[in-house]
């Protein structure tokens, strides 16, 4: 009963782009009193029960890149989205209303667009790739909060993306932040299989050389999170109100949430020992 209120509570403050460090409820005292610091970390934290893993614990964290290390409102992903259809358009000779809709229904069918590129019509990921990652990075600003947020957690860091390990390198070192990470496991290293598909991970657990049960993900997608709860990591929901980011009804596979990336590292580094 009190999951599912909290639950309706959460579709309802995303669909309407509602920030959710704002206030609960106040109809809702349970949920006030798990808060910490203001926003439903407690809360998730005792929706999942069966996790025991804390921050402090973690010895590998994994993050997503685009809209998770930067913040979403910077909207990066306009400019590849653009280009990507700029690609369609031109690869196939039509208009770019019309590549926008093969576009959009190649993401929704196999994950990423060029996933139903290369399955439907054998485009060669290099030439896309390049293509429509070659946005103007300068719109993002250096993040030295993040920076020191990284610097405090102790631990290996990978980043987990959809994208290529050379969109992921420009876009840290634009933000500051490209010293921290051991590696990019990318869309190459995942031979093209995008995230959510549960094989991808059991690739990048073996890849990284990691334990999932001390281990923890931080992505703005939630479903991307599923699979990673399913092998036993802790999981972080970045919630910024990015409308393509759409919220599943189950979200039990979501430890922690945070609008704040920077913020709650910084508090999760708190007692952790550096490597
Ligand atoms: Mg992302």
């Amino acid at each position: 009963m009190f999951h599912g209120q909290l639950k309706k509570v959460f579709r309802e403050s995303h669909a309407k782009g509602a920030n959710l460090l704002a206030p609960v409820p106040t109809a809702m005292p349970m949920v006030t009193n798990c808060l910490d610091r203001g926003d439903y970390i407690g809360v998730l934290s005792e929706m999942r029960q069966h996790q025991c893993l804390r921050a402090g614990d973690v010895e590998t964290w994994v993050f997503d890149l685009d809209n998770t290390l930067y913040p979403a409102r910077y909207d990066l992903f306009a400019q590849i989205d653009q280009r990507m259809g700029r690609f369609i358009a031109r690869k196939f000779g039509i208009s770019t209303s019309e590549a926008k809709i093969i576009q959009k229904k190649y993401f929704h069918a196999h994950g990423t667009t060029l996933r139903g590129l290369m399955l439907n019509h054998g485009i060669e990921p290099n030439a896309f790739l390049s293509y429509v990652h070659d946005v103007d990075v300068s719109v993002l600003p250096t993040d030295p909060r993040l920076h020191r947020a990284l610097e405090g957690l102790g631990g290996r860091k990978f980043v987990f993306t959809n994208a290529s390990a050379a969109h992921a390198w420009r876009v840290l070192e634009r933000v500051g932040i490209a010293s921290h990470f051991a590696d990019v496991f990318d869309i190459f290293t995942a031979e093209f299989v995008p995230k959510p598909t549960p094989g991808v991970y059991d690739r990048l657990i073996r890849h990284c050389d990691f334990d999932p049960a001390k281990a923890a993900m931080i992505d703005d997608i939630a479903r991307n999170l599923r699979p990673a709860a399913d092998r036993g990591m802790l999981t972080v929901w970045v919630s910024n109100g990015d409308p393509t980011a759409p919220l599943e009804n189950d979200i039990d596979y979501v430890d922690h949430v945070t609008g704040d990336v920077a913020g709650w590292l910084s508090d999760a580094g708190v007692g952790t020992h550096r490597s």
